[in-house]
């Protein structure tokens, strides 16, 4: 579960970090900035005890709710592929442990980020660690529908597996904007990087095969029950 009061991180921990961000540049993430925030940030604090031994493998865990952490790997992809700069305002669709949050807002931009799971918003609402980032905002809401009132976004981020580009978020990118978006049902997703160029011409690029959880519609404010 995630905590309310600090846990701790020690060397042993710190070196298994630094372990985990070095396999991350062996299979060919290349962007420092994010591997810096990777080492910045304690996974395991966003695990559940149960897990905490292995929260430097390259593995996504169960949190809550039914739903999953990220493998590193894939936080470490979609984040570089936002090439995020400061000043950045970047929406996130599945806020989820909150891990990839962190990771952004380490990088010093304004994150907005969305959840849909009742559960899961008000289990991370408690984590003493999100408190730390001030330029992170978590609202319970679909993310199909995105955040209207805060748009337009520099970059949006979706990390779900999505049946389609949602036309709404599509609409509420910049003008120069990028969203990264694994596209496809089954857990089986391709990874889209979608440009918006300044007349609003969209291009869309492959970039390689993950696998996410779905992206559902609607808000649930049910209580899914224990893992
Ligand atoms: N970024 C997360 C990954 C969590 S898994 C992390 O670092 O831990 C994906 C999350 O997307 C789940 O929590 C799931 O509930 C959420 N999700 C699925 N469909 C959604 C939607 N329509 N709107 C917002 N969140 C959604």
């Amino acid at each position: 579960m995630l905590h309310s009061k600090p846990r701790e991180d020690n060397y042993l921990q710190k070196g298994l970090r630094k372990q985990l961000v070095q396999s991350l540049r062996e299979k060919g993430i290349k962007d420092e900035r994010v591997l810096a925030a990777m080492e910045a940030i304690p996974r395991h604090f966003f695990l559940d005890p149960a897990f905490e031994r292995q929260a430097y493998e390259d593995r996504a865990f169960p949190i809550t709710a039914k739903q999953t952490i990220s493998m590193p790997y894939t936080v470490a992809s979609q984040t570089h592929l936002l090439a995020l700069k400061k000043y950045d305002k970047v929406l996130e669709i599945g806020t989820g442990s909150g891990y990839q949050a962190c990771v952004i807002a380490e990088m010093g931009v304004s994150l907005f980020t969305i959840e849909r799971q009742k559960e899961l918003y008000d289990y991370v609402e408690k984590f003493f660690f999100l408190k730390k980032y001030a330029n992170i905002r978590r609202f319970f809401g679909d993310g199909f529908e995105g955040l209207p009132s805060f748009a337009p976004f520099d970059k949006i981020l979706i990390t779900c597996g999505a049946p389609f580009i949602p036309p709404k978020l599509l609409a509420q990118l910049k003008p120069g904007g990028i969203m990264v978006i694994p596209v496809g049902e089954d857990e089986k997703q391709k990874m889209l990087r979608i440009t918006k160029d300044m007349e609003g011409n969209i291009t869309e690029e492959e970039m390689g095969d993950f696998s996410f959880v779905p992206m559902l519609q609607g808000k649930n404010n049910k209580n899914s029950g224990p893992l």
